[in-house]
């Protein structure tokens, strides 16, 4: 029987991890799971039920309406894991630059993050899965086979995350998002409860430079060097 193993991506905003981890898993017909559309998921839900605005913060009655909420993924008619919010798919409502802007002090809360991890775990449970995040390699499956961290120039980031949302016809320019970007890292990298770092276990992935074919080729070696040891 073949192995299953555990594949943990972790790593700055929109550095490609998600794309990096949708095409791994599909390579090897394992689960694929975005961390941060659960949080995403959440802000969306924070921000539809006046919870959170530039002047305000119900952090405890957010913490406290969380228990009626169930986050979960569904496949659509493409086959495309989808989050979903008390059974609605919301995939198409939580990469706003809205949520984006309050995505990162609803996810430093440590309630939400417990809840978000328990809900990782068992999503994980039987491996065969790759999942992007924060805080994949550092706290949701500490023993993941293959722990990769990827990075990418802050201007290349943005680039490409400005490319996504204008293909999502979401209209924001250069600064607006290198600004959320910058802040998003700075308050992932900084907040008290599982902060995003660099595990020493890690193999860090500079893709600045890659095409995302060449970087999957890297990934999938990797991945297949660990299946077959
Ligand atoms: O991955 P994405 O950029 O969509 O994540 C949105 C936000 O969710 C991150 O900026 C971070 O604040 C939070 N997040 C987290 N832990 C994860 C995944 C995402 O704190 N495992």
């Amino acid at each position: 029987m073949k192995t299953l193993i555990s594949i943990a991506i972790d790593g700055f905003s929109a550095c490609g991890k998600s794309t990096l981890a949708k095409d791994l898993a599909s390579m090897l017909d394992y689960n694929y799971i975005d961390s941060g559309a659960m949080y995403r998921a959440l802000t969306y839900f924070a921000i539809k039920n006046n919870l959170i605005s530039a002047n305000f913060f119900h952090k405890n009655l957010l913490i406290n309406k969380m228990e009626e909420l169930d986050i979960g993924f569904v496949l659509d008619e493409n086959d495309k894991n989808c989050i979903t919010l008390n059974n609605n798919n919301i995939e198409d409502k939580i990469r706003s630059i809205e949520v984006s802007n309050f995505v990162s002090k609803i996810a430093e809360i440590h309630e939400v993050r417990e809840k978000m991890v328990k809900i990782q775990r068992e999503l994980g449970e039987n491996k065969a899965i790759v999942m992007d995040g924060r805080d994949i390699g550092s706290v949701v499956f500490p023993d993941a086979e293959l722990k990769l961290f990827v990075t990418a120039d802050i201007d290349v980031r943005t680039k490409r995350r400005l490319l996504e949302l204008k293909n999502k016809n979401i209209v924001v320019n250069f600064e607006e998002v290198k600004k959320n970007l910058i802040e998003r890292d700075f308050l992932d990298s900084h907040r008290k409860d599982s902060p995003l770092i660099q595990v020493e276990d890690a193999i860090v992935l500079d893709n600045s430079n890659l095409t995302k074919e060449e970087q999957l080729i890297i990934a999938h070696n990797l991945a297949l060097n660990k299946i077959n040891s």
